[in-house]
């Protein structure tokens, strides 16, 4: 095989290479950020709820010193009526009472609602709490091994890249260009194979004369088809 046709050959092997690890690094990098933006997003609905439940808690203080008042004003009116001497009076401070026994069964009322809705916005804060600490053990373990990945990756990246520039200059200039632009073009594929009369980048037929002529001469062509660079295999390899 002539050593430009190899040289190629090494070049695209070594590209999708390349590429895939940089493929591999994306979709890390962007189960990364997924899994910060699911623990934000937790975050700051746990946040919420802990800010909906402290406005609850200090409206239930205040009622509950409402309450507390009304239970006073029970306890001072009927602890006056043994000085009672008129019924005038003894009608006017059970009246008194009276109000005041309502005021606090409405207020009971309204303390017992807020306690549901405390109860209720307290359980939902526990699960999501729940949920966002295993989901924070999840990232912690999982984005230490997604950093290492990347790393490792980068490195044979780093390796990578610089036998490709050190293969790529020993490629003559137009081929070199048409490679490099079918590279972006054609997904990372630039180099195939014509085998048993086909080009198997994209599958079609190629002209028995081209074919036959690309064996004779084994040196790179273009597939009439799809463009992209062809090389085959000498008999018997
Ligand atoms: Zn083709």
């Amino acid at each position: 095989m002539k050593e430009e046709v190899q040289l190629l050959i090494d070049l695209q092997e070594l590209d999708q290479h390349i590429i895939s690890g940089r493929k591999k690094q994306d979709k890390l990098r962007e189960e990364q950020s997924d899994l910060t933006v699911k623990t934000d997003k937790l975050s700051a609905l746990i946040a919420q709820l802990d800010a909906e439940i402290a406005t609850i808690e200090d409206e239930r203080g205040e009622v509950n010193q409402a309450l507390l008042r009304e239970q006073d004003n029970v306890e001072k009116a009927e602890s006056r009526l043994p000085e009672i001497k008129t019924q005038k009076e003894y009608l006017a401070i059970l009246k008194e009472v009276d109000v005041a026994k309502k005021q606090t069964k409405d207020l009971q009322e309204i303390l017992q609602g807020r306690d549901e809705a405390l109860n209720t916005l307290k359980e939902d804060r526990d699960e999501k709490q729940q949920e966002l600490d295993a989901l924070k053990s999840t990232c912690d373990s999982r984005c230490n091994e997604i950093g290492d990945l990347l790393n490792e990756i980068d490195e044979s990246l780093v390796s990578e890249d610089s036998k490709r520039a050190g293969l790529i200059e020993k490629v003559p200039t137009t081929i070199r260009k048409r490679y490099e632009l079918l590279l972006k073009r054609r997904n990372g594929t630039a180099l195939v194979e014509a085998r048993r009369g086909t080009c198997t980048g994209c599958n079609m037929h190629l002209p028995p004369q081209f074919f036959n002529s690309m064996l004779k001469k084994q040196s790179i062509d273009s597939c009439p088809h799809c463009n992209r660079l062809l090389f085959i295999m000498p008999e018997g390899e």
